[in-house]
């Protein structure tokens, strides 16, 4: 009843003004909405612009002159959102790489659905720029969020990569931090590496950086390695980790620990684990998987499945057990998961690695409607967007063939892309 109550009112409102801007205006009908932030399914029309989601309808506006796309018999949900991506572009095996950058990687990742991605370190200048000119509406593409830097312990993980901002004691966490913020980063990306080949950084260092980005009103993510990190990380009051441990599985405890302290985590399972899949299965046989990738990078992993030993496929089994392993824990535990590729690194793609990673939290014993979120809703909730698909939330969406809520990788079956309220083509 109140619904169609506010259904009413915004129908008055929109045959009242909306011939200005109905133009602008586009109204999906006849589709079935899917709203992981309430786990709501719900047959409406759907109005909206640039700005956002305007309304949800039962009844078309008899006036409404704006662009109409009848969706009967389709599913829509929020854009899908990838936590964790180094947008240079695609690697395979035998030296196979596909270059894109981030005003490439915002194009290409939209056709998989991913209206907005998070790259957690590159080239820092090139990163600023494209964010500029997007914003500035100068390039199109999926939103671009951004750490702009890595910060680590000189000579530690990221530095190997190319140039970083290292971090060697409490004033050059302080210094560094405030720059990035003066520059928005749109979130701060910590290194710990604890019990690693490479320097790490101090848990009191952590520590410091964690406050000042506090200070700055600016969430972290900590690049973890083992479990000694995620305690770190804990101690130092970050909002997320990301990756898995790598020396051993997260204990029912740990697991616990991180949700009461609402640490975030942003496994990127898949990257651990698909290029296995990549080499032995047919994932890269799928549609989505074949336009997004170019035929060489495919390429690349059917040769190196050709040259892998038993030997060296029962360890990357034994390898992928483990991580299955941590992510159920986390999963008992109700910490919450968000989707992240590590794309740039062997066995993902850009775009497409999020529907793996979907299917994976899926596996490992994720609910369809929790998996969806955590691509969705619940990573909007990190950036601080509005989530879901009510009045007022981004109106970036994918609309499908079938329902993920039935089978999670019907979030492939793409019919359409709207990103800020235009389809894309
Ligand atoms: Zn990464």
């Amino acid at each position: 009843m109140k619904n169609q109550l506010l259904t009413l009112t915004l129908c008055l409102l929109i045959s009242g003004f909306s011939t200005l801007t109905a133009a602008q205006q586009l109204l999906l009908t006849n589709g079935t909405l899917l709203d992981p932030s309430d786990k709501s399914s719900t047959k409406q029309h759907l109005l909206l612009d640039q700005s956002g989601i305007i309304a949800r309808l039962d009844s078309i506006p008899a006036d409404f002159t704006g662009q109409q796309l009848d969706i009967s018999g389709k599913f829509v949900i929020p854009g899908l959102i990838d936590m964790h991506t180094h947008a240079f572009g695609n690697r395979a095996p035998h030296s196979q790489s596909e270059t894109m950058g981030p005003a490439a990687a915002a194009q290409v990742v939209l056709h998989a659905g991913v209206t907005g991605f998070v790259d957690l370190f590159g080239n820092e200048e090139q990163l600023f720029e494209h964010r500029r000119l997007q914003h500035s509406g100068l390039i199109a593409g999926a939103d671009i969020y951004t750490s702009l830097s890595c910060l680590t312990a000189p000579g530690g993980h990221c530095s190997q990569f190319g140039k970083t901002r290292t971090i060697a004691n409490e004033d050059e966490a302080k210094q560094h931090i405030r720059e990035l913020a003066a520059k928005q980063a749109d979130v701060i990306k910590l290194v710990s590496t604890l019990g690693g080949r490479l320097p790490s950084l101090s848990p009191e260092l952590l520590k410091t950086a964690a406050d000042e980005a506090r200070k700055q009103g600016i969430k972290t993510i900590v690049h973890i390695h083992t479990l000694a990190d995620i305690d770190s990380a804990i101690a130092a009051g970050v909002d997320a980790i990301t990756h898995l441990p790598d020396d051993a599985v997260i204990t029912a405890d740990l697991a616990q620990r991180l949700a009461t302290y609402k640490v975030v985590v942003i496994p990127t399972l898949a990257c651990d684990t698909d290029e296995y899949e990549f080499m032995f299965s047919n994932v890269l046989q799928a549609t989505l998987a074949q336009k997004v990738a170019a035929p060489r990078i495919i390429a690349g992993y059917q040769k190196a499945a050709s040259e892998m030993t038993p030997q060296q496929k029962q360890q990357a089994k034994q390898r992928m057990d483990k991580y299955y392993q941590s992510i159920k824990n986390l999963i008992a535990a109700d910490v919450v998961l968000l989707t992240g590729t590590d794309a740039g690194n062997y066995g993902t793609l850009q775009g497409f690695t999020v529907h793996r990673e979907m299917e994976k939290f899926v596996a490992a014993g994720l609910s369809n409607w929790q998996a969806l979120a955590s691509a969705t809703s619940a990573a909007r909730q990190f950036l601080a967007k509005p989530a879901g698909l009510q009045p007022g939330a981004q109106s970036s969406l994918v609309i499908l063939n079938g329902s993920p809520v039935d089978n999670i990788s019907n979030s492939q079956q793409i019919f359409a892309v709207i990103h800020q309220g235009k389809l894309v083509n």
